[in-house]
């Protein structure tokens, strides 16, 4: 078993697969002087199989691939069908453009859900946001995975003046599919030009959707990062992940690796601990791994004021997101 010095079980490990990406959303990918991982650097698939192995020893029963984007991975089906044959939940985070192309896999790896990211049901918006002109791909595919009874959860980053108008028309296109809805406070990240003035907070949301439906509030898990609820009616739901306002930090289950093999036990924390160097020096690597939980801060890495507005996004120590895997 996994514990940190305050006693939290960590059992859900999410793995990076890689930094690159086939979109280019500003919050999440630095514009300038934003260098790719040479491959060399990355966990091979082998090594990604051999690591998640040592989690599960530990007690892991829970693996996301993220990114960047994972499915642009050229071997990213060779990795998913290896981990499928661990007896873990495995699921995936992706910006959903290659999602056709992997159902087999998907099928075949046992996959019964998928969030899908997704900030604006506009097309043009969305080239603005990701710099891609792949709406509708990703649209079609978030379909196609309901079509193929695949759960889907849908991430929205909503922010200020870009996609807060566009809350309840998310909120109405789960009237008649069973999706899910995660509205997401935008958090700072290295080079993501974050500002406090950019965040639409928990309290703004349900403010925005109560001005035009009324909703119950459904029963959250241990280990939840979302509050839930549901529009009575409506087939799908909604949460909101109010990291900013209200974090979920004393319930966190959650390890991280990224793509180069760094362990991480808080999208947030300053330091990292480079396993994958050991795994290749041939080292143990299981007390590493419980030496890197110990350290795990209360909140948020340690580095986060209680209101965000007091916030010095350019003096918190992290990668981007892209680098860390979302
Ligand atoms: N490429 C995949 C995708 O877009 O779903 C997986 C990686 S992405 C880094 C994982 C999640 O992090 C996405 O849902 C994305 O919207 C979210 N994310 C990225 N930057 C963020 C930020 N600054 N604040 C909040 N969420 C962010
Ligand atoms: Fe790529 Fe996902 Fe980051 Fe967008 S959020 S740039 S899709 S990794």
């Amino acid at each position: 078993m996994i514990l940190d010095k305050y006693n939290r079980i960590h059992n859900y490990l999410r793995i990076s697969l890689t930094d690159n990406c086939n979109l280019r959303c500003f919050y999440c990918m630095p514009e300038e002087n934003y260098s790719f991982m040479p491959s060399a650097q990355l966990m091979q698939a082998d090594e990604i199989k051999q690591i998640a192995n040592a989690f599960i020893g530990l007690g892991t029963n829970k693996i996301r691939l993220t990114g960047g984007e994972p499915l642009v991975r050229k071997d990213a089906d060779t990795i998913i069908k290896s981990l499928a044959t661990f007896p873990i939940k495995l699921s995936l985070t992706t910006n959903g453009v290659r999602l056709h192309e992997f159902m087999d896999t998907i099928r075949e790896a046992n996959i019964t859900s998928i969030n899908v990211s997704l900030d604006t049901l506009q097309a043009d918006k969305f080239q603005l946001v990701t710099k891609r002109n792949n709406f509708k791909r990703v649209w079609d595919n978030i379909h196609l995975l309901l079509e193929n009874n695949i759960h889907v959860k849908v991430n929205v980053v909503v922010m200020k003046g870009i996609n807060d108008g566009e809350i309840n028309e998310f909120i109405a296109w789960t009237k008649h599919f069973p999706i899910h809805i995660r509205f997401i406070e935008f958090m700072p990240f290295t080079g993501n030009r974050w500002m406090d003035d950019k965040v639409f907070t928990w309290q703004d949301i349900l403010g925005t959707i109560e001005m035009k439906y009324s909703w119950i509030k459904l029963k959250d898990e241990v280990n939840d990062t979302t509050k839930k609820y549901i529009v009575p009616g409506h087939q799908g739901t909604f949460a909101v992940i109010s990291t900013m306002t209200s974090p979920f930090c004393s319930t966190c289950n959650r390890m991280r690796l990224t793509a180069d093999g760094r362990m991480k036990n808080c999208l947030f924390s300053k330091g990292e601990t480079d396993l994958l160097a050991a795994f290749r020096r041939g080292e143990d690597i299981v007390p590493i791994i419980l030496g890197n939980v110990q350290e795990k801060a209360a909140e948020r890495g340690g580095q986060f004021v209680e209101d965000y507005h007091q916030l010095q996004a350019i003096g918190i120590e992290n990668r981007s997101m892209i680098a860390i895997g979302g």
